[in-house]
């Protein structure tokens, strides 16, 4: 792949936004109700209706043999400790805290907050996190499963994501759907498997209609620990994403990402492949959210007039 490696730009301190904020503002309006927090919307039908056609171009794109699940919008909070997210994105991460104690306790905090004062402070974490991806659960299902079959394992999966990244900008949602195709293998495996995603993905953004360009990429690993992670990913070629320009050409927004995470899940997990070696594993994740609002951006807002490729490829 021809490939450039470039650095990530940080949000909003590089190149202006070339999108007038009134089009934002009426995308905003057509498509999103504000929920009293950023990033935080409920969906009209107009928007809505082109994220389950989304859904179904995933679809169809889907390899056979792939086994689908779905998972809640929460996990397993010692399964996310143990990978190892505390130790790359802790500022993104939601944990689900609850009332916890007796009756008295639990009514005596209720109270608290009808008296004007702050309830939260009796609160306490339970034993789930607000998912940040959707590929985190299967790797502990895999893993009890036993060793893989030779040529590996593919899934289809899918949930609602929480990133802790409040903004104001359509692409930046703090809750939005992500669905991924996972494989689990030899190094080979999961190398053919994103070598495959990395092309058909591309040509889904050209049956869309989206300019785009795929780019190595790395993930925003939190603190100065973090910088060297990301230089090591870029290094690596760990990741891609495939970019769609947005708020400007400079500055696309990464709507896909193709991901190699090498054995580091199959060593979490002790995952096996056929002959016994620790599994590798890799993702192309699909962002739903960002995927339709780039849609609405490039096409406007009325989707009788958007290009006959795309209206093909989501039967409208
Ligand atoms: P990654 O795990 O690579 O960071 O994210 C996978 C995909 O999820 C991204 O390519 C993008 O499409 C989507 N995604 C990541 N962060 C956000 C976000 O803040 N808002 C929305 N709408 N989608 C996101
Ligand atoms: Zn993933």
């Amino acid at each position: 792949m021809n490939a450039v490696v470039k650095l990530p730009a940080i949000d909003g301190q590089d190149t202006p936004d070339d999108t007038p904020a009134d089009m934002q503002a009426a995308l905003k309006d057509a498509l999103f109700h504000p929920m009293g927090s950023p990033g935080v919307y409920a969906r009209t039908w107009l928007y809505e209706d082109v994220v389950e056609r989304l859904g179904a171009f995933v679809t169809e794109q889907r390899e056979t043999g792939t086994e689908i699940l779905r998972f809640p919008p929460v996990m397993s909070r010692r399964d996310l400790e143990r990978h190892g997210y505390l130790k790359s994105f802790p500022n993104l991460l939601g944990c689900v805290c609850a009332l916890h104690g007796t009756d008295a306790e639990i009514t005596a905090a209720a109270d608290r907050h009808e008296k004007g004062g702050e309830w939260t402070a009796a609160l306490s974490p339970s034993d789930l996190v607000l998912s940040p991806a959707a590929c985190y659960p299967v790797y502990p299902i895999v893993a009890a499963r036993g060793r893989l079959p030779r040529g590996g394992s593919l899934f289809d999966v899918a949930c609602d994501c929480f990133r802790h990244e409040p903004s104001p900008h359509l692409d930046r949602l703090q809750s939005f759907r992500m669905r991924e195709y996972v494989c689990v293998g030899t190094p080979d495996d999961v190398n053919n498997f994103r070598g495959r995603w990395v092309v058909r993905a591309q040509d889904m953004a050209a049956a869309l209609a989206l300019p785009c360009r795929v780019d190595h990429a790395s993930d925003p690993f939190f603190g100065r620990v973090g910088q060297v992670k990301a230089v090591s990913q870029l290094q690596q070629a760990l990741k891609f994403e495939l970019l769609v320009p947005l708020h400007s050409v400079d500055k696309p927004t990464a709507c896909m990402s193709f991901n190699c995470h090498r054995d580091h899940f199959g060593t979490t997990w002790g995952i096996e492949d056929a002959e016994g070696q620790v599994a590798h594993t890799g993702c192309v994740a699909f962002g739903m959210d960002r995927l339709a609002v780039a849609l609405f951006w490039t096409h406007g807002l009325d989707t009788a007039r958007w290009p006959a490729s795309a209206r093909a490829a989501l039967g409208l």
